[in-house]
């Protein structure tokens, strides 16, 4: 993707006219969504240095802590643990930059006050059929990940206005494109590489970046993946599809934390023959719904009609409310059924 220089003129003159900025990120912030505020706020830190800008940066709820290494990662303010100082964020902000999410609502409780909020608005995105909610809307689907729109968006102005770009946010990019291309397997275009290859030549430090993102499991995460494979999937042939159902009890048997199913859902897809892989956990009043395909369905489609959800073709999510954990596979089996007979 390319970003030209007039959307990179009118980024630059919004940021510029604004001096307390709020990054957000949507609902169970995952690699991408923390790439890009980490990438966003070390950005802003750098090139407007001594301007006296407030930037913070804010997700609805807690992220794993195998993405605390990123850059500022610390500073990053959860709505969930403190709603008071992320409101107070929200409501002094005169610019509001959302990242990775395409509509106000994956904001969780603070969508509403981004709603009323009277600050410029900025929507940096890779989701289909973005929501119209802010001033600037820098929304590309044929790209890996926020993260690189983010990058190309960064290039154009640095381009336009010959500024550099800090190894910090070269750090938080690729770790959100990384992570969201599932290591280079998902969605990856060509642009994709050549981020990648711009990235590889700097002092950036891949392999720390590998080795904190992929190996960096703790014991009963790895043993939680063994039980989901040996006990918990199961296979639907004549739908070429799998579940897995991850209830309260086994969560607590391996001492569940944040982030440890990432990339469960993703297993099933190497079964030669499973095209299409579904994961339930069960939470707070809800049960999540992962849903991924390597094939021609569009899990996005089934997510908007039945999980509640939505996403991209091949990976989107939803949830499943009022329904007891044992129901949900059945549910996904006759849902997976109607969808694909219709
Ligand atoms: P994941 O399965 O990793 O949670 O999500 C996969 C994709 O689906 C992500 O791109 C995410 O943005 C999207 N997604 C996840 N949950 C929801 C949801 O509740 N609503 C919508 N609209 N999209 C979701
Ligand atoms: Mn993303």
């Amino acid at each position: 993707m390319t970003v030209n220089s007039s959307i990179a003129e009118r980024f630059f003159e919004i940021v510029s006219g604004a001096s307390d900025i709020a990054i957000v990120g949507h609902h169970n912030p995952d690699g991408d969504c923390i790439g890009c505020l980490t990438g966003m706020n070390a950005w802003i830190r750098h090139i407007f240095e001594g301007a006296g800008k407030n930037v913070s940066m804010l997700v609805p709820n807690a992220f794993p802590d195998y993405l605390k290494f990123m850059p500022g990662a610390d500073s990053i303010k959860i709505y969930g643990s403190a709603p008071g100082a992320v409101e107070a964020a929200i409501s002094s902000a005169e610019l509001i930059i959302c990242m990775d999410f395409n509509n106000l609502a994956r904001s969780e409780g603070m969508a509403s006050h981004i709603g009323k909020s009277k600050a410029k608005k900025v929507l940096i995105d890779h989701h289909p059929f973005p929501e119209d909610f802010a001033d600037l809307m820098i929304s590309e689907t044929e790209v890996s990940s926020a993260s690189e729109v983010a990058w190309w968006l960064l290039n154009a102005v640095s381009a336009l206005k010959e500024t550099d770009i800090t190894d910090d946010v070269k750090t938080s990019l690729y770790t959100g494109m990384m992570t969201d291309t599932n290591n280079f397997c998902n969605s990856v275009f060509p642009s994709t590489f050549l981020m990648a290859s711009q990235i590889a030549d700097s002092a950036v430090d891949r392999e720390m970046i590998q080795a904190e993102i992929m190996n960096s499991f703790s014991e009963q995460r790895m043993r939680l993946m063994g039980e989901v494979l040996l006990n918990k999937m199961h296979i639907f042939s004549d739908l070429k599809a799998a579940s897995i159902v991850l209830d309260q009890k086994t969560k607590e048997g391996f001492s569940y934390r944040d982030g440890d199913s990432e990339g469960f859902v993703n297993l099933p897809l190497k079964i030669k023959d499973v095209e299409i892989s579904a994961l339930f956990t069960q939470s707070d009043g809800f049960i999540k719904v992962s849903l991924r395909s390597k094939g021609a369905v569009s899990v996005n489609r089934l997510s908007r009609q039945y999980f509640n959800g939505g996403g991209h073709e091949r990976a989107a999510g939803g949830r499943l409310y009022d329904m007891p954990i044992e129901e949900a596979e059945d549910y996904f089996v006759k849902s997976l059924r109607s969808f694909l007979n219709p």
